[in-house]
């Protein structure tokens, strides 16, 4: 391996650098413009790319290109076509056309469509999207693209973000060049994506099957120790994960996915990754990216990499932080408040901006953060509360408080950081203290989405928050229509002063995980939505609905299906994980149980049978078991006979809700009697490994 970091930084990556050196000058140009300015490319440009492409791609050992996309099930898809054509006389070349590059047509019955394609109309399109790069893996050049129905309803996560993308740069531009900034063309979103993970040794994981096949564990007590000692955050790496992030890193780097910071989280076995941010549609790529070459690396390390949002219970589940900020093609950063935020029009619109479109459509964010697997931390003390709001920062909060007041802001003067010691350096202080309890924070020069889940793809959360801003610049916009150069200035204040009053309740600055908060939010009118079943209506409200098709990135029929495959993937996540906790309960659990009472009883007798031995331990003891083992036999007599209640109904709603009321519910009863009687199982009669093993033992 390269220790030539710049050197191996992208190798694997058909990037600008390659593009300039293989491409003619003119397609070069083309390609750049596309990119740049989101165009239409033209097929003779794409066939002088396919053939550049191939030749690197060849060069670098691949024999096979694949169409990547994302399909709505949250993960990537990938077929693989190999570039071999025969020529005859048994002869091959490796051949790749524009035409194979720019479309390919997988089948598309098997993915989720909601109802979108009829099943007579199994065709699907993948269209190369020219703005996220091409790269190699497993000897495969991977195309990003995206996927469509016949009749051309979109099927993936990356076209309604790509449109999304486009409609913000409208209508930025539009407000930037009302403030005069007229040499303006295109702005960008950009996207850090914070990834939290597990690692737990390989040959455990494969022992069990509620994390095999759900990703978490259904059942386990907890540990002598958890995560009260907060040893673990930012402590030293052991050395089988320290071995596992340089791999990482490496591998990242190579795909041109610019891994930035490594460290351990708060929950032992937990860990996070951080790149630098990038442009959205890429950044949602590299994060897709980042979690199979997660998983990859950590099997080539004994490990296995746990993405689910809650793998143990008792201690802290993972999450996904989506920052997020615009940027101009000047490269000016427009949530920069610079050094004076109360004379930053510019900054103040934006921000502003951002606050009204995450009041007015706080309930799509909040959907783009629910899932089965996110259910169990959003709204625990762990992660932010379900209900969204914003943190601002003392100064921000003020400089709002005088526009809407109409009075001055004085700036204060930096505090100087001193620690004491002539040998440390000193600092200003920033100028806010952070706050981890927000789901939606300013952090300086970006904002922080932390609602969502570790396994979350960042297409939606990006999608919800581009639309909602466009939105509201597209307001700002039409209330500024036909003023004046000279008045703008007034005009925008005043726009600002209102829209201040009128969002203002979703700014929150305290502590988001008090009761008192609740109840304060609901007097404020803001939205509690504490579940994935009673979230998900939202996304299809009358009002979302007409925003998402007024800009045009999402039709009223690709917002429904949407609704509905969220509905099932929600429904079939907790069946499966119902019918595995059965499984584990009445194949390995239960049998446990009685093996070890029987051995009691044999051990009773065979003691009784000695001499006149009472035995009262043994009998409580064994009393302990057999009771535990009716009641988990009890109630995994309702649990079935609840199973088969849902699994009968054929409103999907109605059955989403019941999972969530009713199967959870037993599912959790069960495991609290299971966990409560682990206690008193010999070490040795666990039929799978135990917390203990799976959290400490890497
Ligand atoms: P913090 O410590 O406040 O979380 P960092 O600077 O460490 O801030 O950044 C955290 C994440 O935010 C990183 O992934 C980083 O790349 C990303 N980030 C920083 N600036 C921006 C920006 N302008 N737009 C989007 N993401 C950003
Ligand atoms: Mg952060």
């Amino acid at each position: 391996m390269s220790n030539n970091v710049p050197e191996m930084y992208g190798s694997l990556v058909f990037n600008n650098k390659i593009m300039r050196e293989k491409l003619p000058k003119d397609v070069y140009k083309a390609l750049r413009k596309t990119m740049e300015n989101n165009t239409h490319l033209e097929l003779d440009v794409a066939n002088s790319v396919a053939v550049a492409m191939k030749e690197w791609a060849v060069e670098h050992g691949a024999t096979h290109y694949t169409h990547w996309f994302q399909p709505m099930t949250g993960y990537t898809a990938e077929k693989h076509d190999s570039f071999l054509t025969p020529v005859g006389d048994g002869q091959v070349i490796m051949d790749f056309s524009g035409k194979e590059l720019r479309k390919g047509e997988p089948d598309a019955s098997s993915f989720p469509s909601g109802g979108l394609r009829a099943t007579f109309e199994a065709r699907g399109y993948t269209a190369w999207d020219p703005t996220s790069p091409a790269f190699i893996k497993d000897k495969t050049l991977y195309i990003p693209t995206a996927f469509c129905s016949y009749s051309g309803d979109s099927l993936d996560k990356k076209t309604p973000l790509l449109r999304s993308m486009d409609v913000l740069s409208k209508e930025a531009v539009k407000i930037l060049h009302k403030l005069g900034q007229t040499e303006i063309r295109t702005v960008h979103t950009t996207v850090g994506a914070e990834q939290e993970y597990f690692l737990v040794d390989r040959a455990l994981y494969e022992k069990r099957k509620d994390l095999i096949f759900t990703g978490r564990t259904l059942l386990g007590a907890m540990p002598p120790k958890g995560q009260e000692m907060e040893d673990h955050y930012f402590g030293s790496l052991k050395t089988r994960v320290s071995a596992f992030m340089h791999e990482l890193d490496e591998e990242l780097w190579k795909l041109g996915v610019p891994s930035k910071t490594k460290h351990n989280e708060v929950a032992p076995a937990q860990h996070e990754m951080a790149p630098v941010f990038e442009t959205t549609n890429v950044a949602v790529d590299h994060n897709q990216l980042t979690m199979e070459v997660m998983k990859k690396v950590a099997e080539r390390h004994g490990l296995a990499c746990l993405l689910h949002e809650k793998p143990f219970e008792g201690i802290n589940g993972s999450g996904k932080h989506n920052n997020w900020s615009i940027t101009t093609d000047s490269g000016v950063n427009l949530l920069d408040p610079g050094k004076t935020p109360a004379e930053n029009l510019q900054f103040l619109v934006f921000l502003v901006a951002v606050i009204k479109a995450v009041d007015d459509h706080a309930d799509l964010l909040r959907v783009s953060a629910a899932s089965a697997g996110n259910d169990h931390r959003l709204g625990a003390d762990e992660a932010p509360p379900a209900i969204i709001s914003i943190f601002l920062g003392d100064e921000l909060a003020a400089v709002l408080d005088s526009i809407e007041n109409g009075t001055f802001f004085e700036q204060q003067a930096k505090v100087r950081m001193e620690t004491g010691a002539a040998v440390l350096p000193h600092w200003s202080r920033d100028t806010t203290d952070r706050n981890r309890t927000s789901p939606f924070a300013f952090t300086g020069n970006k904002f922080e989405f932390r609602s969502l889940g570790s396994a979350h793809s960042v297409a939606d959360p990006n999608i919800m928050l581009n639309t909602a801003v466009a939105d509201t610049l597209a307001q700002f916009n039409e209330s500024l229509e036909g003023v004046e150069p000279e008045k703008m200035e007034d005009a925008v204040r005043e726009l600002l002063r209102r829209t201040i009053k009128d969002h203002k309740r979703i700014l929150f600055d305290g502590d988001g995980y008090t009761e008192e908060w609740v109840a304060e939010a609901e007097s404020r009118g803001l939205l509690n939505l504490p579940s994935t079943p009673v979230a998900l209506p939202y996304l299809v409200k009358e009002r979302n609905i007409e925003m998402f098709v007024k800009h045009g990135v999402l039709t009223e029929k690709e917002l429904k299906s949407r609704y509905e495959i969220q509905l099932e993937k929600y429904c079939k996540t907790i069946r499966i994980e119902d019918r595995t906790l059965q499984s584990m309960l009445s194949h390995q659990f239960l049998p446990a149980l009685m093996t070890y009472a029987d051995k009691l009883s044999e051990s009773i007798q065979r003691r009784k049978a000695v001499g006149t031995f009472g035995c009262e331990a043994e009998m409580e003891q064994l009393g302990v078991i057999t009771d535990a083992y009716n009641d988990i036999y009890k109630k995994l007599a309702k649990l079935k006979e609840d199973t088969a209640t849902v699994e009968g109904m054929t409103d999907m709603q109605k059955a989403a809700e019941f999972y969530h009321d009713t199967i959870l519910a037993d599912m959790e009863d069960l495991r609290t009697s299971a966990d409560a009687v682990e206690d008193y199982l010999p070490q040795n009669m666990l039929p799978y490994p135990s917390y203990e093993e799976l959290l400490f033992s890497v």
